[in-house]
């Protein structure tokens, strides 16, 4: 994730609130696990936007991926800390390999490699959460990028705001389906490490202007370059 991440004037501080509110409302369609997962993946992206602390994990536009799927699932599950300690190596592991045999760069891969290399990872560790195998942790990783191939790297002005925060969230929400399928017994019929050298390859093909330039995609309709001007 190398575009630049200095806040805009725009500086999208709030959805993560709304997302509360909405939530507190007992209005919910999803119900408080994924409204939860919802709200906490909106404001990390958020965070990051506006400078705030984060940790890149596996980058800063998807970082909020990992903590929007470990809280709320540790504390539905009622788990202690160190199991989300060992959850995170397991995501860590799992990052490692998609960066060893394909990218987690939105400049080399599109954010399929940002997004959904760190949906993947996430998946895994809600295996792990609940006790799965490495097979069904493989499964989730595979599940969860393969859903997400194909995703373009397009923030508007070349800053990480638009759509990225909101990715977030598909991110999150993807690793649970993903992961509650793999637990489930369902298996990906194209093996992970046969989708992540997939993901790597879709990455070679993709333009560069969907590539992290703001030249192609969101960035490149009228409102997006309206924003990425003002
Ligand atoms: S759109 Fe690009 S910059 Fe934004 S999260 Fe995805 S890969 Fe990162």
């Amino acid at each position: 994730m190398t575009a630049a991440t200095a806040p805009s004037a725009a500086c999208p501080a709030g959805t993560g609130g709304k997302m509360e509110d909405y939530l507190a409302s007992g209005r919910s369609v999803s119900g408080p696990l994924v409204g939860r997962m919802i709200a906490a993946a909106l404001k990390m992206g958020e965070c990051n936007a506006c400078m705030k602390r984060i940790v890149a994990a596996p980058t800063a536009g998807a970082c909020g991926v990992l903590p929007a799927v470990l809280l709320p699932c540790g504390e539905t599950l009622g788990l202690p800390d160190e199991k989300l300690v060992e959850a995170l190596y397991v995501a860590a592991g799992f990052g490692r390999i998609i960066a060893g045999k394909a990218s987690i760069s939105g400049a080399q891969s599109g954010c399929q490699a940002e997004i959904g290399s760190a949906s993947a990872m996430a998946a895994a560790a809600i295996v792990h959460l609940r006790d799965g195998t490495g097979r069904q942790m493989a499964n989730a990783a595979a599940l969860a990028l393969k859903s997400l191939l194909g995703l373009v790297c397009d923030p508007v002005g070349g800053l990480v705001e638009v759509p990225c925060i909101k990715r977030n969230v598909i991110g999150a929400v993807n690793a649970l389906t993903a992961a509650e399928m793999a637990l489930a017994g369902i298996e990906s019929r194209i093996p992970a490490d046969e989708v992540i050298e997939a993901m790597g390859e879709i990455g070679d093909m993709m333009p560069a202007a969907l590539r992290e330039t703001a030249q192609g995609g969101l960035a490149a309709t009228e409102t997006g370059r309206k924003w990425g001007e003002e």
